[in-house]
C-alpha cells in the first residue's frame, strides 16, 4: 500500500465549509487505496489571533508561555478535520505534535526537531487508519510544547515523509504552485512546473512565504520530492526537486521580498581589532542571525557599522546591543523597521555577469534608493524603504522579463 503525506494550510481550513472539502480529499485518497498522513495548520489567521492576545498581556511573554499559546490552534483544526473525515466514514485520528513523537530541542518559538519516534503514527497506520498530525509544534525531551517557526507545518510535514521514508511530500495551499514572484503582489508572475531545492530554499529564506526554509532543507537532505499544489482546485503544481537545468534556461528563477527585517546603525563605534568579533559574537551567542553588514569607515579611529537581523530577535537583540555599548562606548544606536529586502534568486547568475546591475538599473529607473546590498552566488539582495517594497519588487520582474501573460489567468488568488 502506498503512503501519501499531505499538509494543509491555514486558508485550506480556515473555516468548517473548507474542513469539510479537505476531508473529502483525504478520503479520496484512502479510498485510492493508499495509506494517507495529513499534516495541518491552524484555521485562517488563528495564530496570528494568539499572537495578538499575548501582546495584549505582554511585550515580552516566557517563550515557553508563548509556545503553549500558539500551538492551540493546530489543536483545533486537527479535532475538526478527523470529525469530518469520521464523518464520511473512514477510521481515523487526530494526534498532537507531542503524541506524534516530535522531539525538539528547547528553543522555543524557533525549535528544531532533533528525532521523530514514529511508532504511535507507524501502529496507527497499520491498523488502517487515517492519521491527522497538528503541525508546527513538538515537544522537548522534558515534556515542554515548542513550536518550529511560523509556516512550520511545512517543516513537520517533511520530517514525517523523512521518517516515514516516502519519496514525496505534498504541500496544498492557497495558490497554484511556486511563481516567479509573489502572485498578491505580481500581476502576471509565471508559475514553474519546476524548481531546484537551492533556488526554493533561497527564495523561501528571502522571504517568499510559500514555505518555510528548514522545510526545503529537510526536502534536499532526505531527497523528499515537494509538490506544492493548490488546495482549492486540481492543477498540477510545482515540484521542488533537484533540477539539473531549468525547464526555460532563466537567469533569474524568481523575485522574492521580505519586511521582516529591521536595520540597526552602529553610531561611532572604535576602530580596532577585535570589535567586529566583539560585537557579533554577543548576537551570535543567544542565536541572533545577523544578514546584511555594511562598515563605514570614517572620523579617524571611528568607524559605523551597520546590519539588519530578524523583526522577531528585535527586543533581545536590544538588551544585548545596550550592553555591547556601554562597553564598547559606542555613540549611539538607530533601530529602522521601515526596510523591506528585495531579492532575485537563480543558479543562472553565477554564469551571467551583468545580472545585479539589471537589478539596480530597475531600481534606479523606479527612483528607489538601496540602502544596502548582498551577494551570493545565486543572489542578489537590496535594501529599500519598506513603503517601495511591491514597487521594486514588480519593477525587476519586468526588468527581468518573468511575466507571463499567457498564463495570468493561473494565478489563483
Ligand atoms: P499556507 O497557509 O498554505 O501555509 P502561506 O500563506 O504560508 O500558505 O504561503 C502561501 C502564500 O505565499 C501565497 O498566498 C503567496 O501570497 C505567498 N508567496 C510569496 N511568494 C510566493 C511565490 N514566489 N510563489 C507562490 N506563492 C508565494
Ligand atoms: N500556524 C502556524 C503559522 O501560522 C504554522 C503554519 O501555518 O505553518 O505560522
Ligand atoms: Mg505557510
Amino acid at each position: 500500500m502506498g503512503l501519501t503525506i499531505q499538509k494543509y494550510g491555514g486558508t485550506s481550513v480556515a473555516n468548517t465549509e473548507r474542513i469539510n472539502e479537505v476531508a473529502k480529499r483525504i478520503v479520496e485518497r484512502k479510498r485510492a487505496g493508499e495509506q494517507v498522513v495529513a499534516v495541518v495548520s491552524a484555521m485562517g489567521d488563528t495564530t496570528d489571533k494568539l499572537i495578538g492576545l499575548s501582546k495584549e498581556i505582554t511585550e515580552s511573554p516566557p517563550e515557553r508561555e508563548y509556545d503553549m499559546l500558539i500551538s492551540t490552534g493546530e489543536q483545533i483544526s486537527v479535532a475538526l478535520l478527523a470529525m469530518a473525515i469520521n464523518e464520511l466514514g473512514e477510521d481515523v485520528v487526530s494526534l498532537t505534535g507531542s503524541q506524534v513523537g516530535i522531539i525538539t530541542d528547547d528553543l522555543h518559538t524557533k525549535a528544531k526537531i532533533l528525532e521523530i519516534d514514529a511508532s504511535r503514527l507507524e501502529k496507527e497506520l497499520a491498523a488502517d487508519k487515517i492519521v491527522v498530525v497538528a503541525g508546527f509544534q513538538g515537544v522537548t525531551i522534558n515534556n515542554d510544547i515548542t513550536t518550529l517557526g511560523r509556516g512550520g507545518s511545512d517543516t513537520t510535514a517533511v520530517a514525517l515523509a523523512a521518517k516515514l521514508e516516502a519519496d514525496l511530500c505534498e504541500i496544498y495551499t492557497d495558490v497554484n504552485g511556486i511563481y516567479t514572484a509573489d502572485p498578491r503582489v505580481v500581476e502576471n508572475p509565471t508559475k514553474l512546473s519546476e524548481i531546484s531545492y537551492d533556488e526554493m530554499l533561497e527564495m523561501a529564506s528571502l522571504g517568499a512565504q510559500v514555505l518555510q526554509p528548514r522545510s526545503v532543507e529537510f526536502a534536499k537532505q532526505y531527497g523528499i520530492k515537494l509538490a506544492v499544489r493548490s488546495s482549492f482546485n486540481r492543477k498540477s503544481g510545482t515540484y521542488v526537486k533537484e533540477v539539473e537545468k531549468l525547464e526555460e534556461e532563466m537567469v533569474v528563477s524568481g523575485v522574492a521580498c521580505s519586511d521582516e527585517e529591521v536595520k540597526i546603525s552602529l553610531i561611532g563605534v572604535p576602530d580596532r581589532p577585535g570589535i567586529a568579533y566583539h560585537i557579533f559574537n554577543a548576537l551570535a551567542e543567544s542565536c541572533i542571525n545577523v544578514d546584511m553588514i555594511i562598515q563605514n569607515v570614517h572620523r579617524g579611529e571611528i568607524n559605523d557599522i551597520t546590519f539588519t537581523i530578524d523583526k522577531e530577535d528585535l527586543s533581545q537583540a536590544k538588551v544585548i546591543l545596550a550592553k555591547v555599548r556601554e562597553e564598547l562606548s559606542i555613540e549611539d544606536i538607530v533601530y529602522d523597521q521601515e526596510v523591506a529586502k528585495v531579492s532575485i534568486v537563480g543558479a543562472g547568475m553565477v554564469t551571467n555577469p551583468g545580472v545585479a546591475a539589471d537589478m539596480f538599473a530597475a531600481l534606479a529607473e523606479a527612483d528607489i534608493n538601496i540602502q544596502m546590498i548582498s551577494t551570493s552566488e545565486i543572489k542578489v539582495s537590496c535594501l529599500i524603504d519598506k513603503q517601495e517594497a511591491e514597487k521594486a519588487v514588480r519593477a525587476i520582474h519586468s526588468q527581468f522579463n518573468l511575466g507571463s501573460e499567457a498564463r495570468k489567468s493561473d494565478a489563483n488568488v
